[in-house]
């Protein structure tokens, strides 16, 4: 069966109570604890141990592969802990978990990155412990420096944000502009893209204005040209490949890269720390959040240090106002539910949404009534509920002859479903058993 390319959204309510509020920094942690591992590819391996005193930016772990990037301490003050945990995929990562002084002082090492090439800014984007930031965790360095004989022409600024709720890129546009264009422009100078294009949605008018601006005064002062295009609000915009094909129509192929159509996207809070850190040398250490849902007292933006839990971030912005029955982990349509509060925020983690019984009710799934609204909703051009039919039968063949690898876990489907099918959940396990089913066959000697 033929993959037919792209196309459709939907139009969630956006709830994004917080855009208007201005991100506050929250200090004071007690401790954080640290995963060595935060990233796609192999984490880090600790060169730390109980008793040490860090400061702020001290590197905690040295990068196990190429892949790999550093992870810095958050907060000043003495590890308490290094200790191993098996995750759920049955992987180890090691946690390393520090006692803050209360003092945060900055290590000694940070410096300003030298950089006169190519090679010396992927040295410095991988130094900076960076991964893109708008929820993927996928290493920059990596991202930025594509396989040989990929000529890239479009870096493509992913401004777009549009899952329910999350306001952070949108807090950034508007608080860091100039910044968030010279960081774009700063890339695309030394990886030799010559055209940067920001996609950003018309529900973002102020920060739509603000990157604008400061685009005008950048190419007036000869720093180079960004072109801002405001696209029509819907989700899943801000979907890798949805949105090159928005911007300028290419469509990336079918296990393909973004570089094999000759564009490389970024996330807009990821350009903004390049920028940042080209001029600080301060690696990725704070992260900021969205903290929304209906059980917060005090729903907003923060700046909090990586490391430092859900619950004491809930408690130090102002705590719960109702009893909290699901906590989320970054946007209602691809975040992941978490149950356990003392989990750590992570590098790619955007927001925490806590919802009240009332909002956080399962409804019942019932047959399928056939109506197709969600192969009319899927922007990949997936049918959903005949791969969650194969996904439940564990039918690996169906499942890769309908393209199950395609699905980019947007939620569309099971948003629209009348029959609340669960749907992006039975097609995820249905990516995972195609690609153990692959994996198996490679093992075999078979084909890929
Ligand atoms: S939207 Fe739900 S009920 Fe309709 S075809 Fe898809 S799975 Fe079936
Ligand atoms: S979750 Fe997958 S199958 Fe469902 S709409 Fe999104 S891309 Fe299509």
């Amino acid at each position: 069966m033929k993959w037919l390319g792209l196309s459709r959204a939907i139009h969630p309510a956006d709830r994004k109570g917080t855009a208007g509020l201005a991100i506050k920094p929250l200090s004071g942690f007690s401790r954080v604890t640290i995963p060595l591992d935060m990233q796609v590819g192999p984490g880090c391996e600790a060169i730390v141990a109980k008793g040490d005193h860090v400061d702020i930016g001290d590197p905690l772990g040295k990068p196990l592969g190429s892949w790999s990037v550093p992870v810095h301490a958050s907060v000043s003050g003495v590890v308490e802990s290094v200790r191993e945990q098996i995750l759920s995929d049955g992987s180890h990562a090691q946690y390393v978990t520090i006692i803050s002084d209360g003092k945060d002082t900055v290590s000694d090492h940070i410096q300003k990155p030298v950089v006169t090439d190519h090679a010396s800014f992927i040295e410095a984007i991988r130094s900076s412990g960076l991964v893109g930031l708008g929820g993927a965790a996928f290493p920059t360095h990596i991202k930025l420096n594509p396989p040989p004989g990929k000529k890239v022409d479009t870096l493509i600024v992913n401004a777009a944000e549009c899952e329910p709720y999350i306001t952070t890129d949108n807090r950034i546009c508007i608080e860091n502009a100039d910044d968030c264009i010279a960081g774009a422009l700063a890339t695309a100078q030394w990886c030799n893209i010559d055209n940067v294009v920001i996609g950003i949605e018309d529900n973002k008018k102020d920060a739509a204005a603000a990157l604008k601006e400061a685009a005008k005064r950048a190419k007036r002062e000869g720093q180079g040209n960004v072109e801002v295009k405001v696209l029509p609000t819907s989700y899943p915009t801000g979907a890798e490949k949805v949105l090159i094909n928005l911007i300028n129509g290419r469509i990336v192929p079918e296990g393909g890269l973004p570089a094999d159509v000759g564009v490389i996207v970024q996330n807009v809070t990821t350009l903004w720390f390049i920028a940042q850190y080209l001029k600080t040398g301060m690696p990725l250490v704070k992260k900021w959040i969205t903290l929304d849902g209906g059980a917060v007292k005090t729903p907003g933006n923060f700046e909090v240090p990586i490391g430092s839990t859900i619950e004491e971030v809930i408690e130090k912005a102002g705590g719960l106002k109702a009893e909290a029955r699901k906590i989320i982990m970054g946007g209602p349509m691809m975040g992941v539910a978490v149950d356990d509060i003392t989990r750590p925020i992570l590098k790619h983690n955007n927001a925490i949404l806590v919802f009240t019984e009332e909002e956080a009710i399962l409804p019942e799934e019932s047959a399928c009534i056939q109506c197709g609204r969600c192969f009319r909703a899927c922007p990949m051009k997936l049918m959903p509920a005949a791969l969650d039919k194969a996904a439940r039968a564990n039918n690996t063949a169906e499942l890769e002859e309908r393209h199950v690898l395609n699905c980019i876990e947007c939620g569309s489907c099971t948003y629209v479903c009348p029959a609340k099918r669960y749907l992006v959940q039975n097609i995820r396990i249905g990516k995972a058993l195609v690609r153990a089913a692959r994996a198996a066959a490679r093992e075999k000697g078979g084909k890929d």
